[in-house]
């Protein structure tokens, strides 16, 4: 088979190798859609794991073999494939810190070499431990293997909004108007909360009110502040979700925050950003910095519904399409993106 092998800082090679050999737990999926994550772009560009790997992690696609010992599942099945399944039995599982378990963060997908996904492959092997525990999910017929493939990074986008405690009723800022903050946008909204973006590019101002934002602005907008205080009452919002790696952003939001408000960190800094912060501004403000890294296990059936019922238009977020032989180009795209660029699919 066909599979985008990482052989180092920037090196995609597209090349021939095995299927994967199933176990008797195990099941082969033949990936029809992967979505390209920002971590992954991270993965091919930073020096963070050694290769060879094969990433890929959004994955929707048919089963094409099971293991003799598989009970419930088919050939010819479509599902989502989820990367990774926590342990349940850790004491960060028994908090329900599920993305902090060892066996959460351990145990994947693999088409190959150390596990880390596999979506970048034509077929992608599901290990036993995630075939047993909710880590393959059924598409309903109605719903395309491109839907499909926003299960994960919607779960992942839910956990923060659950973290951050947003309720009916609240205003939300979100910085950046990327594919994320869209998603932001749409989840905010569909909790019943308002939600205010911020972006550099003009396209996706616009295009974050035309997925339900209540206003998007420009975030160099030198009356930015005040024009937020003016949606709320004077007061600020009640939560700031960083959907992007700027200092900037982080002082602006925590700005525009109200008083005992939250601001939550969504997208992942590089490690050598170091924010100097005034304590006071935490202690007399009562904010709450808080962080949110991947996915929970608690609300993947609230992810699902809200894809598979379309409580959020997740089609509206894709912009691009890729076969799997051009992920080079598709990485570069994304993070060269134009004006109309937001989610990358892959195809295999
Ligand atoms: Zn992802
Ligand atoms: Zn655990």
């Amino acid at each position: 088979m066909k599979a985008q092998v990482f052989r180092g800082v920037n090196q995609l090679s597209y090349e021939e190798i095995p299927v994967p050999a199933l176990e008797p737990d195990e099941v082969l999926v033949q990936v029809r859609v992967v979505g390209l994550c920002q971590s992954d772009i991270k993965k091919i560009r930073y020096p963070l794991y050694e290769p060879p790997r094969i990433f890929g992690h959004e994955t929707a696609g048919t089963i094409t073999a099971v293991g003799s010992d598989v009970m419930g599942w088919q050939v010819g099945q479509r599902v989502a494939v989820m990367h990774h399944i926590p342990c349940m039995r850790c004491a960060y599982c028994l908090n329900d810190n599920f993305s902090m378990c060892d066996t959460y963060k351990n145990i994947c997908t693999t088409a190959g070499f150390a596990p880390s996904g596999g979506g970048f492959a034509e077929y992608v092997k599901v290990p036993g431990h995630i075939v047993r525990n909710g880590g393959l999910i059924p598409i309903p017929e109605h719903i395309s293997f491109e839907e499909a493939s926003f299960v994960e990074p919607t779960n992942c986008c839910l956990k923060a909004v659950k973290k951050a405690q947003i309720v009916p009723g609240q205003t939300v800022l979100i910085t950046g108007a990327g594919p994320i903050g869209l998603m932001f946008v749409m989840l905010v909204k569909a909790f019943g909360a308002k939600a205010i973006a911020t972006d550099l590019l003009t396209s996706r101002i616009e295009k974050a009110v035309s997925v339900g934002a209540e206003a998007a602005f420009d975030a160099r907008d030198p009356n930015l502040r005040e024009k937020i205080y003016a949606l709320t009452n004077g007061m600020g919002v009640d939560v700031a979700l960083l959907a992007v790696p700027s200092e900037k952003a982080f002082f602006q939001a925590l700005d525009c925050t109200r008083k005992g408000g939250k601001v939550l960190f969504f997208a992942e800094f590089p490690d050598e950003v170091e924010i100097p912060i005034n304590p006071n501004i935490l202690y007399r403000r009562e904010i709450d910095l808080m962080g949110s890294y991947s996915s929970s296990y608690r609300l993947q059936n609230l992810a699902v519904d809200i894809v598979f019922n379309r409580r959020i238009n997740v089609q509206a977020l894709i912009s691009d399409h890729y076969p799997l032989q051009d992920l080079s180009a598709a990485v570069e795209r994304a993070v060269s993106p134009t004006p109309e660029t937001y989610k990358i699919l892959i195809y295999p």
